[in-house]
């Protein structure tokens, strides 16, 4: 089969592998749509820290498509099924695992990351990551249920009630996930602070009171002026100047979800008086816990759009061209046809 496969910094190819049988419990899924994510970049970049990946390796972890084969203990699927996978298995054993927090799994394997993932023709998974996709819901979509998935555990964190007030930071993808996700769980005003005027105009279109261009306007005055306080700030950027602000424009007993991811070695001044005086809650999400079934019914429903967050497809055989060239990336999510 074809796959991409990562050899080191700068250096994945599209070659011909081996299609393995699936083991007793795992299910081969003939992929159909692999979404590039941020973390593939960085580790296209060669960027320690990002995810343990040893070359050669196929990477591509947001993936969906149809069974083509079944180990012998798998009772829940059959060829031909269309599905979505939650690339991170977790062992279920550890002390992690069973104190509620599996994302923190110390033998957890990372499909795409610590294992061949969905840049390739086929992918095979433990039947335990799986999940059944309706007729009614493309595979283009169902690929991003990973990511939804990540921003979920991100909202839950926020805890947002009905009618407060949210501030987000970065319209990307994740940023107009995001902002789905704060309407759907009540949020009332949402102001998106972003500086590309195409992914503000989505932001409108997805559900945002009110947008800003931090570029040319001043945010903390529209802020003052349209709320009494930001309750939740949830900042997509993952930028050090824009941690800096997601901090700042923070209303009293505040809480900052520093959802974009900054370099691994980056750093931040806070100062904790301010911090003190605010009562602030500073906090981050990891990975996806518990939350793959939900992101899956939550795209099924139509609740959360993803149409227009895919702004690129582009055929296996040229997916070098999405790591090589940012203007990709900048305009939305790219997904990669196998
Ligand atoms: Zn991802
Ligand atoms: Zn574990």
């Amino acid at each position: 089969m074809k796959a991409a496969v990562f050899y080191g910094k700068h250096d994945l190819r599209v070659t011909e592998i081996d299609v393995l049988p699936p083991a007793d419990n795992q299910v081969r899924i003939q992929v159909k749509f692999c979404g590039v994510c941020g973390t593939d970049i960085h580790i296209y970049e060669g960027e320690p820290g990002a995810a343990p990946v040893v070359p050669p390796t196929v990477i591509g972890h947001e993936f969906s498509g149809v069974v083509s084969a079944v180990g012998r203990q798998v009772t829940r699927f059959r060829p031909g099924d269309r599905v979505a996978a939650d690339p991170n298995d977790m062992c279920g054993e550890c002390y992690y695992c069973r104190n509620g927090m599996a994302n923190f799994c110390e033998n957890g394997i990372g499909i795409g990351t610590t294992c061949d993932g969905g840049f390739a023709e086929f992918v095979t998974v433990r039947e335990k990551q799986v999940y059944p996709i309706p007729d009614h819901l493309s595979f283009e979509a169902a690929s991003q249920a990973e990511t939804l998935s990540c921003c979920l555990n991100g909202i839950d964190l926020c805890q947002i009630r009905a009618g407060q007030s949210v501030l987000i930071i970065g319209a990307g993808p994740i940023g107009l996930l995001m902002l789905q996700l704060a309407r759907m769980s009540g949020a009332g005003k949402i102001i998106v602070s972003e500086i590309v005027p195409e992914k503000r105009a989505l932001a409108l279109k997805y559900g945002a009171n009110i947008v800003v261009d931090p570029a040319g306007e001043d945010l903390y005055a529209v802020l003052a002026a349209n709320t009494p306080n930001v309750v939740c700030v949830i900042e997509c950027a993952g930028t050090i100047p824009t941690i800096a602000q997601a901090i700042r424009s923070a209303g009293k007993g505040a809480t900052v979800m520093m959802f974009g991811l900054t370099a691994p070695d980056a750093e931040t001044p806070i100062q904790p008086y301010d911090i003190f005086k605010r009562q602030l809650k500073l906090t981050s999400s990891f990975i996806n816990p518990y939350t793959f079934e939900r992101a899956v019914e939550i795209l099924a429903l139509g609740k959360v759009k993803v149409d227009e967050i895919i702004t690129d497809i582009v055929p296996l055989p040229e997916i070098n061209k999405v790591f090589n060239d940012s203007a990709y990336r900048r305009r939305g999510k790219v997904l990669i046809r196998i």
